[in-house]
């Protein structure tokens, strides 16, 4: 049976981290990995997560099952802070949410519910978009299409070339677009693009599919969700992965949740049985640990009011950052403009260097990017920067 499997190359950040990690050079430097660090390169446990923690350790009196969908108490907070409290009670029963093992798991489960109710569907993703959202979504059988969005020479939003495409789709349509803080561009729709968007899929029918897995690293929790809380109103049907991986760090604990919104709350009901039933086949029931800790924080103002606070330095650490690389490369005497940067949001952008360029950076000064030069910039820090400025400064020569 497992004679002749044919050997996958490696993934190549998986390859990056691994000679990141072998590098003597104690001048390197890490741009690769989607992880939030802090300036002293730590990805560290939030105070609000550690509370919780040790609240759960000392009341928590059982690990019996819970359900397909997890915890309704988790389930309820992050609707509130995916749609506002306001508008999810508007909502009410036409909005249903699961518990999920991450964003990850929000986005497969959404892909196989589809693909259950609306076999082979279509769904259109933008150009660039997120490596792994093309077997998370096409592995559950759905078609994936690309819609032009980042134009790499001008570091912008190819708007009207995107509506364009999206006009094309119809009702038997999805189209995944990002929350907030694209990865891997960092270059997000504007409230008047979001608003076309809207008008485009209430005139044409299409099902906008969101994925929002950076809300609060942008410009503000609610801020962020302006998009997802536009087209929810403005909708009738509407899919919204969200993820705690990086707003409450916990990563590794696998914390997500998928929202469905359709017309009619029976509408909702049904598509809800088959969610999860389609859970239950796959992995039974989301974990518990990480749900409960966000569940602990949202639920308590102390704790949420910390969380929050924390969660606003980790965004102006990163905004800073974008400002200071800027204005960092700027003064080595680089003729190209990178102000772009500083503009975009979240995590990542494209340096905009070829390959080559991005190989040297590699292995002549142990500046570990990914071939397309997406950088995180959260791996970037005061001590690191003048060296990373000079040394973008030298393969730009
Ligand atoms: N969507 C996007 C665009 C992401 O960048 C990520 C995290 N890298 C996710 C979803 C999901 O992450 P997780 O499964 O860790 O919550």
């Amino acid at each position: 049976m497992f004679e002749n499997i044919k050997n996958l190359p490696a993934d190549p950040i998986l390859g990056l981290m691994a000679a990141y990690r072998k590098d003597n050079n104690p001048h390197k430097v890490d741009l690769g990995v989607g992880v939030y660090k802090d300036e002293e390169g730590r990805t560290p446990v939030m105070r609000a997560v550690k509370a919780a923690e040790h609240h759960l350790l000392a009341t928590q009196d059982s690990k019996t099952y819970v359900a397909p969908a997890g915890q309704d108490s988790f389930n309820h907070h992050i609707a509130n802070l995916v749609f506002g409290k306001r508008l999810n009670t508007e909502l009410g029963g036409r909005r249903v949410t699961f518990q999920t093992p991450g964003g990850c798991g929000g986005l497969r489960l959404a892909a196989e519910f589809v693909q259950k109710v609306r076999p082979g569907a279509r769904i259109l993703v933008s150009d660039p978009t997120w490596a792994n959202h093309i077997p998370l979504l096409g592995d559950a059988g759905l078609r994936i299409e690309t819609y032009p969005y980042y134009d790499k020479v001008n570091h912008g939003i190819r708007f009207d070339q995107m509506m364009d495409a999206l006009s094309k789709a119809g009702s038997d349509d999805l189209v995944l677009l990002h929350g907030c803080c694209h990865n891997p561009c960092g270059a997000d729709l504007t409230q008047q693009q979001w608003q076309a968007v809207t008008e485009l899929a209430l005139q044409n029918g299409f099902t906008p599919f969101i994925d929002m897995a950076y809300q609060g690293l942008g410009d503000g929790l609610d801020e962020d969700a302006y998009g997802v809380r536009l087209m929810a109103e403005s909708l009738s049907e509407l899919i919204v992965v969200s993820s705690c991986s990086k707003n409450f760090g916990l990563y590794r604990e696998r914390t997500g949740a998928l929202s469905l919104i359709t017309g009619t709350q029976n509408a909702t009901a049904a598509a809800a049985s088959q969610i999860a039933a389609t859970a239950r086949g796959m992995y039974s029931m989301p974990p518990d640990h990480g749900a409960a800790v966000v569940a602990t924080i949202l639920e308590d103002q102390a704790l949420n009011n910390d969380w929050q606070a924390e969660l606003q330095q980790v965004r102006s650490r990163i905004n800073d950052l974008r400002g200071a690389l800027v204005k960092a490369i700027a003064e080595q005497g680089v003729d190209q403009d990178f102000s772009f940067i500083q503009a975009e949001k979240g995590m990542f952008s494209f340096l905009g260097l070829s390959v080559d360029q991005v190989h040297r950076l590699v292995n002549d000064y142990s500046i570990y990017l990914v071939d397309s030069s997406r950088i995180n910039i959260a791996g970037i820090n005061h001590n690191n920067l003048p060296y990373l400025a000079s040394s973008i400064a030298t393969v730009l020569k």
